[in-house]
């Protein structure tokens, strides 16, 4: 261990009259499979106002004992101290320990995914160069050289440079707000809290600001009412060829853009998608139509380029529907924008007076009158109060409250929902008053282009179109998701824990009437009435609990009796019902269903009760009346779901029980496409679906009936990369069946040298976590020695962060199950190999699956295969993401070529050049191919 004292500059002078100890830790790039690297040193810096007082360094982790001397008490600031020492070492120094990065969330939330030197960086601090490469910082420069100053205290002075520009920022949000955000944090049981409240009595921060920092009206004048879009045009079309005229290499793309390429995919598309809003040609009538299109033909333009032209020239609405928030994300900050901007230029267009905007469900945009009533009272729990400091500051500056800019994490986005729009209730924040959610809406019924997502157009249609503007124009992106999404939403879950929060939740509520009711000033008489309803209302609580526990426990033993694993799910047909021992669960539904009704009365009692006292108490009962019609909503809701589950169920519904360690209750439509056909569809001028993989054997046939989607128009575009050159496909004849014993370790020795062949760079998809489990165990034996790391789904942390490390180790190999194969795009640097471990067939004892499979006269051939036929799509379309891409893609499944079916899955694939053969002749095949250029 050293140990070296530097002299420094400061950079501002503390806040606070005592020392602070900052700290920092240089790590090894990420070379474990855990993701972290060797810690390599450890550097603080003793700092008081102006002056260093010390630095200390250490090259590894024994320094602990001997840091928590050198700090002997003072404050430590770190940045991201878990993270960087692991969570051991940095409990033990948890006590003082304040996290500039959760300091800087709780100013700038944008700030939380920010490595130290990008933080530096927002805040307008120099940051200086770093020799070695921390978590995060994977993409730093090498070193510069700065003579003999160890990197750790380099990073240490920087973490305190960064913590002074955070404390004067802090003092610029005013002692009001800062004595609130001191309250949440002590009632978060965070650290920062003392740090905040001596911030906010030091003589800097004297701007008090409104009474707990918040002021209502301003956020209402923050959010301005956009005028609606008003009454349509007469109707003018928008022609096929003038699409096309503006996406030639001579029309204004070509000019915005220096490198642009006309491609004869996408105007084809385009124009298609402009005939379907109806045209001045033969086929005039607006029409619904599928198009398929293959990776890299701009599809977003195709179609957002007829859409704005229609739209505008029309003063119409056309609702863009993704399924994923990226594709979300790309559209509203970058094609529509983009897009825009090219047709600026283009004469007799008012593209000033175009507008759009993303609309999302209630749940994502914060309630104020929610927020205040849960800062106000006393049932938050520390996870409610760490969410509220984390949205304090930024409710000074939101002009959206969408949590989106936000970070939160798993019990912060459950706070989050008791403080978001979800619920039912309606205030004058509706009206006239601050409201997010009602600000999002009128953005909304202003947009000509409004972009949602799946699951708000869907659950749009349970409510009869009460959540969105109307419309008559809809382009559906991703609409390969869309039957899914559709199951989704027309279907229902109740778990063991839906109904135990709703007990609790009716608890709160109660709880929270009866503490306003002692601390008002009603007459005794009406304190007593109130406080009568209070306890019947509470009564039939522990019954309905007790009901609940019997009936769930009844579920499990029942399905128990089915299957001896307690895992999975098991399906309830009529088969099932029709056994003796369902009669129990009969009865035992019985019993739940009445108290629960007991319990719903006596809770409308309280309501009437809460309606009924004095004016003067409605300030503060008016969330809690929102709270409790809100939970009548909800218990309405789950009691019906349940009723159809075990008394009354639909002949058209499949229902199944979840087991595990939360039971649930579940439902799902046998078929959407009735109800899409008459709700989505029949309704609709003009309905676009569009994706890159729709077709199966290039016919549309399979999507049209699961969608029930009549006769629409039908275009069918390949992808303009030369996948000749620039896949190989190959098809090992000597990898065993998947139900063979030794199918488990072939995969696992074939990826093993694909991933050396590769040097890393492969990622693998799987059907099952069990196999992602089995092969990463396996691989772990050899590829690390070999310096390849291996990132498992489910092992090594969420898809995400897999995502991340697989892109900053370059050298790895992924193992993924569902989320992987679609939606994931790495870049061909990251990706050279892709293996497709098994077909994607859904596993036939699937409950929804298989109900749908008795639909069909066939139901492999016509149900199975063409399912699994466009998710292998999906999969190996991961490959291939731009122009000038090359890679391999190995299917392990020997099936595709043994089994007559395997033909539909290759005839549905792009043109790559396919190899078969042993497994020994192809992998050095796969060596040859990726060490040429395309
Ligand atoms: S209208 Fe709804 S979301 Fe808006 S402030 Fe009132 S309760 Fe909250």
């Amino acid at each position: 261990m050293t140990e070296s004292t530097y002299r420094m500059r400061l950079l501002s002078v503390h806040p606070l009259d005592a020392p602070v100890v900052a700290l920092a830790a240089s790590m090894t790039a990420p070379a474990r499979p855990d993701g972290h690297g060797r810690l390599t040193a450890v550097g603080a810096v003793k700092c008081h106002g102006a002056r260093e007082l010390d630095t200390f360094h250490a090259a590894d982790a024994s320094a602990m004992v001997a840091l928590a001397g050198f700090a002997d008490g003072s404050p430590i600031v770190a940045h991201g101290l878990a993270d960087a020492l692991g969570e051991d070492a940095a409990s033990a120094m948890s006590a003082g320990v304040w996290d500039v990065r959760e300091f800087a969330e709780l100013l700038t939330p944008a700030s939380a995914d920010d490595s130290l030197v990008q933080l530096a960086a927002r805040l307008g601090v120099a940051a200086p160069a770093h020799p070695h490469p921390r978590i995060g910082d994977a993409h730093l420069p090498p070193s510069r050289g700065k003579g003999s100053e160890q990197p750790a205290v380099a990073d240490a002075r920087l973490t305190y440079a960064v913590y002074l520009a955070l404390v004067k920022r802090a003092q610029g949000l005013g002692a009001g707000l800062l004595r609130r955000l001191a309250d949440l944090l002590a009632r978060a049981h965070s650290p920062l809290a003392d740090l905040v409240f001596a911030l906010a009595e030091s003589p800097a921060a004297t701007d008090a600001g409104p009474i707990g920092g918040i002021d209502p009206q301003e956020i209402a004048r923050r959010l301005d009412r956009p005028r609606s879009l008003g009454m349509p045009k007469p109707t003018k079309p928008v022609t096929p060829d003038e699409v096309r005229r503006l996406l030639a290499n001579d029309g204004p793309f070509a000019q915005r853009f220096r490198r642009y390429e006309a491609r004869g995919e996408q105007a084809e598309m385009a124009e298609a998608v402009a005939r379907a809003f109806g045209s001045s040609n033969a086929d005039a009538e607006p029409h619904h139509l599928l198009v398929e299109g293959g990776t890299g033909i701009g599809k977003s333009v195709a179609y957002l380029l007829p859409a704005v032209l229609f739209a505008l020239r029309n003063n119409v609405r056309v609702v863009v529907s993704t399924n994923t928030i990226n594709l979300q994300e790309q559209l509203i900050g970058k094609d529509i924008p983009d897009l825009l901007d090219v047709l600026r230029g283009v004469p007799g267009l008012d593209v000033a007076n175009f507008r759009y905007a993303q609309f999302k469900g209630k749940a994502n945009y914060l309630c104020l009158r929610r927020w205040e009533a849960a800062a106000n009272g006393d049932t938050a729990s520390p996870d409610d109060t760490r969410t509220m400091a984390k949205t304090l500051a930024w409710l000074r500056e939101t002009r959206t409250g969408d949590r989106a800019e936000l970070r939160l994490s798993g019990a912060e986005l459950a706070s989050w929902d008791r403080m978001s729009a979800s619920g039912f209730a309606v205030c004058n924040g509706a009206r006239e008053g601050a409201c997010f959610y009602r600000h999002a809406r009128d953005e909304a019924a202003s947009a000509h282009l409004l972009v949602v997502n799946h699951s708000l157009l869907l659950s749009n249609l349970q409510v009869g179109g009460s959540l969105l503007p109307d419309y008559d124009y809809l382009i559906v992106d991703e609409a390969h998701n869309l039957e899914a999404e559709a199951t989704r939403q027309f279907g229902f879950r109740v778990s063991q824990t839906t109904v135990e929060n709703l007990v609790e939740r009716l608890g709160t509520i109660i709880h929270g009437f009866g503490t306003v009711v002692r601390a008002s000033a009603i007459e005794q008489s009406r304190k007593e009435s109130a406080e009568l309803r209070q306890n019947e209302a509470q009564m039939p609580l522990y019954k309905v609990r007790d009901e609940w526990a019997q009936l769930t426990a009844g579920l499990a033993q029942f399905t128990a009796e089915q299957r001896e694993s307690d895992e999975g799910e098991i399906r309830i047909t009529t088969a099932e019902r029709a056994q003796p021992a369902w009669s129990a669960l009969d009865i035992a539904w019985d019993g739940f269903e009445r108290s629960a009704a007991e319990a719903s009365e006596r809770a409308d009692a309280l309501l009437r009760e809460m309606e009924d006292l004095p004016p003067e108490t409605a300030p503060v009962l008016e969330p809690l009346k929102g709270e409790l019609n809100e939970w009548l909503v909800d218990q309405a809701e789950a009691r019906q779901k349940i009723r159809s589950f075990v008394s009354e169920p639909d002949a058209d519904t499949v229902y199944w029980v979840g087991r595990g360690d939360n039971l649930s209750l579940n439902g799902a439509p046998l078929d959407v496409a009735p109800r899409l056909h008459e709700e989505l569809f029949a309704p609709k001028s003009t309905v676009v679906l569009t994706s890159a993989t729709l077709t199966v054997e290039g016919g549309f046939a399979h999507v049209r009936t699961r969608l029930g989607v009549e006769e629409p128009g039908e275009v069918c575009l390949g992808s303009p990369f030369d996948y000749r050159n620039a896949a190989l496909l190959c098809l090992p004849t000597d990898v065993p069946e998947p139900n063979d014993p030794r199918y488990a370790d072939a995969v696992a020795s074939v990826l093993e040298r694909l991933a050396q062949v590769a040097e890393g760079r492969t990622m693998a998809l799987f059907t099952s976590h069990a196999a992602v489990r089995g092969t990463a165990a396996k691989l772990r034996r050899v590829l690390p020695r070999r310096g390849i790391g291996v990132l498992a789904q489910g092992v090594d942390g969420t898809p995400q962060q897999l995502l991340a490390r697989f892109r900053a180790q370059r050298s790895a190999v992924l193992l993924g199950t569902a989320s992987f194969w679609e939606g994931v795009d790495v870049g061909n640097e990251t990706l050279k190999v892709l293996v497709v471990a098994r077909l994607p067939f859904n596993v036939p004892t699937e409950p929804i699956f298989a109900a749908r499979s008795n639909q069909y006269e066939r139901p492999f051939m016509q149900y199975a295969v063409p399912q699994a036929v466009l998710r292998f799509r999906q999969g190996f379309g991961r490959l291939i993401r731009s122009k000038g891409d090359r890679g391999a893609a190995v299917v392990l499944d020997s099936r595709i070529t043994s089994k007559a079916y395997g033909r539909m899955f290759l005839n549905s694939m792009p043109p790559a050049t396919i190899v078969k053969g042993r497994f020994d002749e192809l992998a050095p095949a796969v060596g040859r191919w990726l060490a040429l250029e395309s």
